[in-house]
């Protein structure tokens, strides 16, 4: 039997986790992937369950310019995929290295899920180990407050077992970190106004006082409104990378913080130009990636002309393996702005099995068309340009 000769691609398709490049550049959109010349499928146990999940997936692309990530939830479908594969192309094809870079270390929050008070305290002391919030609490080398993201599922339904429990955690939280340190809630826009309006005065005397609350409310409405009723901070998320209408939370004054996450918004080049027409302080945060994905986040946190908040970016950590040496981990509060370097030897241990990487073989081919038709309808109707901003 002879094997016919594909070339190198489909040579790089045979390795663990490697995608066959050149049946993706047979597909619709294909000739996005022209610079492309490996993809690899990565599936990496997370040590804490987040989001419901036990495990993280996604593709590693190399170009002229590094490695992207494209690594969209499974619950996203291609369009709502495109802009984090958009995202994964510009930073392997173009990169980062010509962004502005106004600072050399991002300081980072400890994230804290939906975990009973002594995991929350058990998940500081870990990050303590290294940005040693116990002890620098007032004033770690980042120059800024220890500060922790907490997550608070149980208020999603409101129900008092679950409030008490957010209630516990959030206290545990203060008592680790001392007076000094900072305190944010995710509320991942799960209540309705009245609800937030019960519930956040709670939160925030549980915490002591809240740096803010991100995305307690759905509607960009709601939280414009929520915001004219409680002396609390308020932070956009998925307001600005989800809604159809992102600048609409600066129009309505409806909130005092933008989230900005690299991948949903299809890149730091646009995320940063979504900044800057939104004009307000910014967190840069991330889902869990890998350190490439983090690499991304980072660039756009040193491209940032102000940053008073510490970044969501810590989260490699969460992640049972990485592909990066070193891993994008933060040390006393920060990461440091540097270039990521993917471990070969790392990238093969993270790799995935045959069935996901043929799963994300059909999915990236999925997306590839998904993200070719939006570019094809924004260029006949520049109306449907989200933010004026094309993908
Ligand atoms: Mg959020």
């Amino acid at each position: 039997m002879t094997i016919p000769n594909r070339g190198p691609e489909s040579a790089s398709a045979r390795v663990r986790g490697g995608l066959d490049l050149d049946a993706l550049r047979a597909g619709v959109g294909g000739a996005l992937l022209a610079d492309i010349d490996r993809a690899v499928a990565w599936d990496v146990p997370l040590k804490t369950s987040f989001r419901g999940l036990t495990r993280r997936d996604g593709v590693l692309l190399h170009g002229p310019a590094g490695w992207g990530e494209v690594a969209p939830f499974w619950d996203y479908d291609a369009d709502a995929a495109a802009p984090w594969l958009a995202a994964a192309l510009e930073q392997a094809t173009v990169g980062n290295a010509d962004l502005p870079r106004l600072r050399e270390t991002i300081p980072v929050n400890i994230t804290v899920p939906a975990v009973d008070p002594d995991r929350a305290r058990a998940l500081i002391a870990e990050a303590g180990t290294a940005a040693g919030p116990a002890r620098h609490a007032a004033t770690p080398p980042s120059a800024l407050p220890v500060t922790v993201k907490v997550k608070v599922a149980g208020a999603r339904v409101s129900d008092r077992q679950g409030l008490a429990a957010d209630l516990e955690r959030i206290e545990a939280v203060r008592d680790a970190i001392g007076p000094h340190g900072r305190i944010r809630i995710d509320v991942n826009g799960a209540w309705d106004l009245e609800t937030a309006r019960r519930i956040l005065p709670l939160m925030n005397a549980a915490a002591q006082g809240l740096e803010y609350v991100e995305q307690p409310c759905g509607s960009t409405q709601a939280l414009a409104d929520l915001r004219r009723l409680v002396d609390i901070p308020i932070a956009a998320d998925e307001s600005i990378r989800l809604a159809a209408d992102p600048l609409a939370v600066a129009r309505l004054d409806a909130a005092d913080v933008a989230v900005l996450k690299v991948a949903p918004l299809g890149g730091a080049r646009r995320a940063l130009a979504l900044a800057e027409r939104l004009g307000l302080p910014a967190v840069v945060s991330s889902a869990i990636d890998t350190s490439v994905g983090i690499g991304a986040g980072v660039a756009l946190a040193a491209a940032l002309p102000g940053l008073k908040h510490a970044c969501g970016l810590g989260t490699v950590r969460l992640l049972a393996r990485d592909v990066a040496a070193p891993a994008a981990i933060p040390a006393d509060g920060a990461l440091p702005v540097r270039p990521v370097h993917v471990s070969r030897a790392l990238l093969r241990t993270a790799a995935a099995d045959a069935e996901l990487t043929a799963r994300w073989q059909l999915r990236l081919s999925h997306i590839t068309a998904a993200l070719q038709r939006r570019r094809e309808r924004e260029r006949a109707h520049a109306g449907s340009v989200v933010a004026g901003l094309p993908l």
